[in-house]
């Protein structure tokens, strides 16, 4: 009986790209992950053993095929667990198990060197004595039996033997040495079955007397730090949404489980939403944990990567942070996976495989018998409506810690300023708070939602605005290089003196950008020192951090930025909160506007008053009675979650369905409409299925896209929404087969994403 490996190739662009069968010679004992030669068009190439089996697919049966050549790594580098993890991804994603794998691994590349190792039967010296060996062959093994671990590099091998490669080539037929291949690992870090260092067994516990400081838990997080631990004793499988408001210490809570499932022999994974936002939280758990913390982030090249992944993999790290891709980590006794800021988009990545953290560890932890802990002070509306049906657990944490209370926060009506002859971007009142803090040495922020100068600018006129010839969307005057840019493709021109469409001259630059925010700030106040933190402030590595830092040793009185300061920030100075405009997240066209818009309102008070100096927090607005600002200023999550689940239930939107957005792309307007509507018409014909009740499915669209062109290329989208979601997925998948045996569809590239945030 015949066995075959399914290796994924390593074809152009040193990229997975496609999988082919082999057969595996009696001789090799292949698993999957590991690493081999093929021969690929005459070439040997390196590939991955994605599976291994006794049957070939039917197309393939009564093929030749060609065997596996030689194995490249000792051991499998990717564990089973991630391997079953990347199928699992391309089906529920919907892209090719190519795409999922180079997410779940991402270290193809690397280096394999061949070394030469004695069998270690004939390790003894004495064996060695023999005679009858020719001498050449006699020297090459003596010369082994002296090397560490018995083994050198072919090449260093073949020079310090002094011996011909046909003289090796005898040895190891005979069975004195073997070949072996071996993964060209970075300085200092381990393969995997390999020791890892015995300094790094010891207690966790040692740690913490560090000089870190560890408070007393309060009653409420020892109450959720006991249930996560009860939990994970139980030994099944759980996600649990830890709701907590900001500043009730929740940090801390992950902090003490992680000390404790250390202690317990597990490994932990902290996600955070963007890594080079978070470093205060990523340097906190360093103090903490040590040596045993990684952080994963996305300036580590890719040998440092590499490193980062063997290290892992020997145990030698017990505790990975980092953004989205970090869920990926091989931690080989990964118990607990921790999403901080649960609700934040940057969980789900927007190109193949289009998956969202938040999936990839209850996956993880279904397979582990872990758990799966969700923190936020404002949950999306699907991880709490899922606690609030039972299916997620849920604890919650009302209380700020210490003093600190939650700010007092004032709704401002901007229509009414301008009916009262303030043109300001500040409100009166907003102007009279920053006044009086500047009196006493506090500290504000000031939250927008869009960077560069102005927005747009358009025509006082006609209406006219000004937009990107190959995205269709307005480009953003900005006054470094006095240009007029698109955010999307980087298209750049001037400003116009006047309108292209009606000649008026009376075409302005409309809207409020950081950079304008601040300008008009330091009209009011000329002698007050401001920090900008937003897009084109932060395009260096490190200039995000320099500038919090700088903020946080009170270098300026104001820090006006965008929404990247809401995050996690944690500055005791800081008594003032403004948002400039709440509109322009209320405006978007999504159903989750409303949402994004209390997540970041929240979030933003939130920065104010952490410490014992009470805060205060002002929120502009044109829409002051919108649902999602009133309850926002109100710190009253439950009062927006069951307005907003209703909403979300009449209109059928998730949590109550999925949808599956299916994006058309093409050069050609003409193409890409003809291509949707063709595509819209086979979905239908799907309709018809009996199997498919009234009610569990609808069609969205075909509609444009909500950026039309991008890139040079059209986009039109069709969506679809269902209550089950793997039946919704099969709906699809058979449309599209349908679609494609249309001409219309040639050329059109489908972008499919399941649960688009
Ligand atoms: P959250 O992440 O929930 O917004 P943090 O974790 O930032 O809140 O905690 C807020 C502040 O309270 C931090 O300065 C933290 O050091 C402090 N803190 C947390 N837990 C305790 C505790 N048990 N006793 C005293 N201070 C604490
Ligand atoms: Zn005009
Ligand atoms: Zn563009």
């Amino acid at each position: 009986m015949f066995r075959y490996a399914e290796v994924l190739v390593d074809v152009a662009n040193r990229r997975l790209d496609q999988s082919f069968h082999y057969l595996i010679p009696e001789s090799l004992i292949i698993k999957k992950g590991m690493r081999v030669l093929v021969s690929l068009q005459n070439r040997k190439v390196q590939g991955l053993v994605v599976d291994v089996t006794d049957n070939l697919p039917e197309e393939l049966e009564g093929c030749t095929l060609k065997p596996v050549l030689e194995i490249v790594d000792k051991d499998s580098l990717v564990p089973q667990e991630l391997i079953e993890l990347a199928h699992w991804l391309a089906q529920t994603t919907i892209c090719s198990l190519a795409q999922s794998l180079h997410t779940v691994w991402p270290l193809f590349k690397g280096k394999i060197e061949v070394w030469i190792v004695l069998e270690s039967s004939l390790a003894d010296p004495d064996v060695l004595t023999l005679e009858w060996l020719d001498p050449e062959a006699f020297r090459g093994l003596k010369v082994l039996s002296r090397a560490r671990e018995k083994a050198i590099s072919f090449k260093v091998f073949l020079k310090r033997a002094n011996i011909a490669e046909s003289t090796l080539d005898k040895l190891i037929s005979q069975g004195w040495v073997r070949k072996e291949f071996r993964f060209k690992a970075p300085k200092g870090s381990s393969l995997p079955g390999e020791t890892p260092d015995l300094k790094q067994e010891s207690n966790p516990r040692d740690c913490l007397d560090s000089g870190a400081k560890t408070y007393e838990l309060t009653k409420e997080q020892a109450v959720a730090v006991g249930s996560v631990l009860t939990a994970l004793k139980e030994g099944s499988p759980q996600t649990i949404l830890l709701h907590g408001v900001t500043g009730s210490g929740k940090t801390e809570v992950y902090r003490e489980l992680i000390a404790r499932v250390l202690e317990q022999g597990g490994d932990a994974i902290l996600l955070v939403p963007e890594i080079s936002l978070t470093s205060q939280v990523a340097g906190f758990f360093e103090k903490h944990f040590g040596e045993k913390v990684i952080v994963l982030h996305s300036g580590l090249g890719q040998r440092e990567k590499m490193k980062a992944w063997l290290d892992i993999l020997a145990g030698k790290k017990k505790i990975v942070i980092g953004a989205r891709s970090a869920v990926f980590a091989p931690l080989p006794n990964l118990r607990l996976i921790i999403l901080d800021e649960e609700h934040d988009g940057a969980f789900k990545q927007d190109e193949n495989p289009k998956y969202h953290a938040r999936d990839v560890a209850r996956k993880r932890m279904e397979h582990r018998k872990g758990v799966v802990l969700l923190g936020s002070a404002t949950p999306s509306l699907e991880a709490y409506a899922a606690a609030q049906s039972g299916k997620i657990g849920l604890l919650t944490m009302t209380a700020r810690i210490g003093k600190s209370m939650l700010p007092p926060v004032e709704i401002v009506d901007m229509r009414d300023e301008l009916r009262q002859g303030n043109r300001s971007i500040f409100s009166s009142s907003l102007q009279e708070k920053l006044k009086d803090r500047l009196d006493k040495g506090e500290q504000t922020m000031l939250f927008l939602n869009r960077r560069g100068y102005s927005t747009f600018v358009v025509c006082r006129e006609c209406g006219y605005v000004v937009s990107c010839p190959n995205c269709e969307i307005a480009l953003t005057y900005h006054t470094q290089g006095q240009a007029m840019r698109c955010h999307y493709c980087d298209y750049q021109e001037q400003p116009p003196h006047t309108c292209p469409q009606c000649g008026s001259r009376y075409i302005r630059f409309f809207g409020q950008g950081t950079q304008r925010v601040e300008e008009e700030l330091q009209g009011l106040f000329p002698e007050i020192p401001t920090l900008r933190l937003d897009f084109d402030t932060t395009r260096t590595k490190e200039a995000h951090h320099i500038i919090l830092e700088r903020f946080r040793r009170q270098e300026a009185a104001v820090l006006v930025g965008t929404q990247m300061m809401a995050k996690g920030l944690d500055f005791p100075n800081v008594t003032l909160v403004g948002v400039i405009a709440a509109d322009q997240t209320l405006n978007m066209p999504d159903f989750r506007a409303r949402e994004r818009t209390f997540q970041l309102l929240t979030q933003v008070a939130g920065r104010a008053g952490r410490s014992d100096k009470p805060g205060e927090v002002v929120i502009q607005t044109y829409s002051p009675y919108d649902s999602a600002v009133v309850k926002a200023a109100h710190h009253d999550f439950q009062g927006f979650f069951w307005e907003e689940i209703r909403y979300r239930k009449e209109r059928k939107y998730p949590p109550y369905t999925h949808i599956i957005r299916v994006l058309l792309l093409h050069e050609r307007e003409d193409r890409v409409i003809k291509g949707a509507h063709d595509l819209g018409e086979c979905l239908q014909q799907g309709m018809g299925d009996h199997e498919f009740g009234n009610n569990e499915l609808d069609i969205l669209g075909p509609a444009p896209a909500v950026l039309p062109r991008l890139r040079n290329q059209w986009r039109w989208q069709i969506s679809v929404k269902g209550t089950q979601q793997d039946r919704l997925r099969t709906f699809l998948h058979q449309g599209v087969q349908r679609f494609f045996a249309r001409p219309s569809s040639n050329g059109i590239i489908l972008n499919i994403e399941v649960d688009p945030l």
